[in-house]
This record gives C-alpha cells, sequence and structure tokens, in this order.
C-alpha cells in the first residue's frame, strides 16, 4: 500500500517527464481518453498525499493510488496492461497500474492544500494544528489518516507515530496536553522522512517497532490489535505505555 514516501519517491522519479512531450499514451483506462495526451507538454507534475496530479494544457490528470497502486518507470511492462501508460519525448516511460484515472478541472486544481502535505516544503505544521483543535472530539487514530490534515499519511505511520509519542489510539484529540499534540503533528512529518529513508535503503520493517508487531519493545507484553475509529483501520498499541487521554 502506498503511503505518502512512496509518492515522494516517485515523484523525484518522475523529475524528467516534466516539460516534455507526450508522444504515447494508452492504456485500459475508461474515465479518460489517453489519446488526448498524446502531443500534449507536460507541465507540471505534483503529489498529494496517494495523489498524482499530472498538468498538460488539454487536461489536468488525477491519478488516485488507492490501497494496492503501484508504478514503474523506464521497466517492462508487469505482464498486465497498465491503466495508463505514458512515453515522453526523451524516451521515458511511466506505467500506472491497479489506480484511479481520472480528469480532474483547473478548479479542483487549484484548490489542492499542499500545506496539508506532511512531506511538501508547502506543509505548515501550525495550519494542522488548527485543524485538530477545530474538531476535539475526533480519535487520535482517525486524525492522523484525516488526509485534509495529514496527506501522505497512512496506516503503517499512524501506528508508529502513536507508539512513538506514547498516544493511545482511542485518545481524543481535544484531550491532548498542547506539547503531545505538536509531538503528534510534528512526528507525523519526522516519522514520514524517516520512512523514506528507510524504504529507500530497503529497510523499513526492520524500524516498525508497532505497526504488525505482537509486542511492546518497551514493556515487553502484549500489543492490543483491534480495527478502531471511524477509519477503521489496524491498530497496534500498548495499553501500558500509550496514554489514552479523554
Ligand atoms: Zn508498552
Amino acid at each position: 500500500m502506498p503511503e505518502g514516501p512512496s509518492l515522494y519517491i516517485l515523484k523525484e522519479l518522475v523529475k524528467d517527464f516534466t516539460g516534455q512531450q507526450i508522444v504515447r499514451a494508452d492504456g485500459n483506462v475508461r474515465a479518460i481518453d489517453p489519446a488526448r495526451l498524446v502531443g500534449q507538454q507536460i507541465e507540471a507534475i505534483h503529489t498529494w498525499g496517494k495523489h498524482l496530479l499530472i498538468e498538460t494544457p488539454a487536461m489536468v490528470v488525477r491519478v488516485h493510488f488507492l490501497l494496492f497502486g503501484t508504478y514503474r518507470i523506464d521497466e517492462g511492462r508487469e505482464g498486465k496492461t497498465p491503466r495508463l501508460s505514458i512515453e515522453a519525448a526523451n524516451g521515458h516511460v511511466l506505467n500506472l497500474y491497479a489506480c484511479q484515472v481520472r480528469e480532474i478541472d483547473r478548479a479542483t486544481y487549484a484548490a489542492y492544500d499542499f500545506s496539508a502535505d506532511v512531506m511538501s516544503d508547502a506543509w505548515d505544521p501550525k495550519k494542522a494544528r488548527k485543524k485538530l483543535r477545530a474538531q476535539p472530539d475526533m480519535l487520535a487514530c482517525d486524525a492522523l489518516l484525516d488526509q485534509d490534515i495529514f496527506s501522505g499519511v497512512g496506516n503503517i505511520i499512524k501506528n508508529e507515530v502513536l507508539f512513538r509519542i506514547r498516544v493511545h489510539p482511542l485518545s481524543t484529540v481535544g484531550a491532548l496536553p498542547a506539547p503531545k499534540l505538536r509531538l503528534l503533528v510534528d512526528e507525523a512529518r519526522q516519522y514520514s522522512f524517516d520512512f523514506l529513508e528507510w524504504k529507500r535503503q530497503y529497510v523499513l520493517k526492520q524500524h516498525w517497532l508497532a505497526h504488525a508487531k505482537r509486542i511492546c519493545p518497551r514493556c515487553q507484553i502484549p500489543f492490543l490489535k483491534a480495527k478502531l475509529g471511524r477509519t477503521n483501520r489496524r491498530s497496534f498499541y500498548c495499553e501500558r505505555c500509550q496514554k489514552r487521554y479523554t
């Protein structure tokens, strides 16, 4: 499942496509006609959470990686037809699989809030804290997965951040003391960059302390595992060292 850091890697990989003309576009996508992209110049490529945005004069394409989306660059096809395949004039090929591809209008494109993207240069922690304070009853486990606040944070990062800052997933945001709230926001970004580094070195999983783990490394007692919150995603947490603020 791609979390923000995986898309950050993709963003770096697609740098060579910016400014290039698209010489071929096809795939089994139904929602757009890929032929409309042929001859278009790629004016910009952005990522926002699990979205990849490709801007051309004719249209802005939004690729949503959902839960199982993958990409290949300059590699052979995975043996199946890509949802969308784009070849640039410089020979680079971007293949996208198991994702949702749509055209978005200019207003939607302009409304993307890059200050909510935890890995963006435009990330605004103050704004994130303000959004959290506006929803005091929201659970901590739901808050971290809220893409309008923490775009790019997925379930692994959620579990690891809550463990790192010793906050129980069922804590309510409004009950968190100000320093904890600040820590929650800061670690959402910090852990995302740690995740990126570990992923690049292929050592991500060995750094997990809570996600998919059975024993709390701090207390040496079993983690609890449950689908929690409105988001109903798997949480791994320790009832001894992660405090429940309510
Ligand atoms: Zn513990």
